[in-house]
């Protein structure tokens, strides 16, 4: 089963909460007004918070990537190098 890496540039995000309204499992509101990604890992060197999925939570994640209105979520195929968003 396919991988992919999701990056989030925290600094970046604008609070609109649409990554939340739409997929609530990975994404919620923090008090500060910007979106924790669940799970996630502070990448030093990229300076994102990271976190590995498969091929089964791609959707959701792809949604909440694709309503993001300040593009702060990223999504790489592991296996192909591909950027999906
Ligand atoms: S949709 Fe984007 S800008 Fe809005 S809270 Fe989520 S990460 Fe931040």
């Amino acid at each position: 089963m396919a991988r992919y890496l999701v990056q989030y540039e925290r600094k970046g995000c604008i609070g609109a909460a649409v990554c939340a309204a739409v997929n609530a499992d990975d994404w919620i509101m923090n008090s500060d007004g910007k979106a924790d990604f669940v799970g996630a890992v502070f990448n030093e060197a990229t300076q994102m918070w990271e976190r590995e999925i498969d091929e089964s939570q791609l959707e959701t994640m792809k949604a909440a990537a694709e309503g993001c209105p300040a593009i702060v979520i990223h999504i790489t195929n592991l296996e192909t190098g591909e950027k999906i968003i």
